[in-house]
């Protein structure tokens, strides 16, 4: 059973624009994204490329720069990689519907196979205690995830302190726009109505 079953059997591909195989990225460096998801209820789905997917999280409040500030963070389905580079609407009646926007996108390195006794991201993952640095557009620096709940699978996502941490920055409401169309969320809407019309 591949991991991206659970991503496919719920979409229809026949309605949704969503990306229903996979290309590969083919860069050397596996990729994180973070793509503003205006759904039944607005969240930030925080994923990075693991073993050929995108390990997926979905954030409400989206990420932080503040390590005092710990995000909740709850899994979702496994994505296909070029779903990192998806923006736009998922129609009405289908599952997640509401516009995508890519918030931010980069590379990231796992900081846990640089530690003196190395782990794989999967093997952290596994274990509930991922460290990533990530160099996105946006966001710099080290990010933790941690499970905090086995039984409910919750999540924080933690700004780490370092260089990059910066308690007096806001990013998900001082810089909203896509990194990849410097388009709003109307916009993406708006852009996307006027093309089905
Ligand atoms: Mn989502």
């Amino acid at each position: 059973m591949s991991s991206l079953d659970e991503y496919l059997e719920k979409r229809d591909f026949q309605g949704t624009p969503e990306p229903a195989s996979d290309s590969g990225t083919g860069a050397d460096e596996p990729a994180f994204v973070i793509q503003k998801h205006d759904a039944s209820t607005l969240h930030y789905d925080f994923r990075l490329e693991v073993e050929g997917v995108l390990k997926s999280w979905a954030v409400p409040k989206g990420p932080s720069t503040d390590p005092s500030d710990k995000r909740l963070a709850q899994p979702t389905e496994d994505h296909p990689l070029d779903y990192a580079t998806f923006e736009g609407i998922i129609p009405e009646d289908h599952y997640g519907a509401g516009t995508v926007l890519v918030w931010d996108l980069g590379s990231y390195r796992n900081l846990r196979a640089e530690e003196d006794d190395p782990v794989s991201m999967t093997e952290a993952l596994d274990a509930g205690k991922g460290k990533v640095w990530l160099e996105g557009q946006k966001l710099h620096g080290g990010y933790a995830l941690v499970r905090i709940d086995d039984a409910e699978d919750r999540w924080l996502l933690i700004k780490m302190d370092d260089e990059a941490a910066d308690a007096r920055r806001n990013p998900t409401s001082t810089e909203p726009r896509s990194v990849l169309s410097d388009r709003s969320l109307r916009e993406i809407a708006d852009d996307a109505e006027e093309s089905s019309s």
